[in-house]
């Protein structure tokens, strides 16, 4: 294994890390998480028991990734972004919490900005974008970008991280990637490539 967990921070016991991939300050890994390859966490990361993260995932400063979360191969988790897993928390109520949590899965490629909020029990699509400071509780379409409290779509976005304006043209004016808006709201794209 030629990861690099940094000296402040605990890798628990039976904790699955990939090559290449880098845990810096002040981070704990629980002990049944598993993450992939060439991935990037910042300072005062956590990622709980039973998570799994793909390959090539960047987690910024500040992120606490709990049970029940799932995030695929390149997803970006902006700084200080906030995970739930549970919908009706109660103190003077615990509740078993195997039970209680509900799944969220972070699809292939998708961006999540700083101080954003993702609530339990959703799906954010692939490569969507949410802005910063957004409040995610519904599923997220791919290419989505959404804003707001409680967000809403405001546009789509490429995979290469620019606007597109689908009103003028159904090419990105950065990468030339070409995509069509088909029925129920689903944006593809055309001609697949990197
Ligand atoms: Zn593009």
């Amino acid at each position: 294994m030629t990861f690099f967990i940094h000296d402040s921070s605990y890798l628990d016991e039976g904790a699955k890390v990939g090559n290449g991939t880098k845990v810096w300050h002040f981070s704990h890994i629980m002990s049944k998480a598993e993450i992939g390859e060439k991935c990037n966490f910042g300072q005062n990361v956590f990622v709980g028991n039973n998570v799994k993260i793909g390959n090539g995932v960047k987690v910024q400063n500040n992120v606490s990734i709990y049970e029940g979360v799932e995030l695929e191969d390149y997803v970006f988790c902006g700084p200080s972004m906030v995970f739930t897993n549970d919908m009706n928390p109660r103190a003077a109520f615990p509740k078993d919490p195997r039970q209680s949590y509900l799944k969220t899965l972070v699809k292939y490629g998708s961006s999540i900005g700083a101080n954003a909020t993702i609530v339990c029990g959703t799906t954010v699509g692939k490569w969507a974008f949410i802005a910063a400071g957004a409040v995610i509780n519904k599923d997220v379409p791919d290419y989505a970008m959404m804003a707001g409290v409680p967000a809403r779509q405001i546009g789509w976005m490429c995979k290469c991280g620019n606007k597109l304006d689908l009103e003028e043209s159904q090419q990105c004016k950065s990468c030339n990637r070409e995509y069509e808006l088909l029925k129920d709201n689903q944006l593809v794209e055309k001609s697949v490539q990197l």
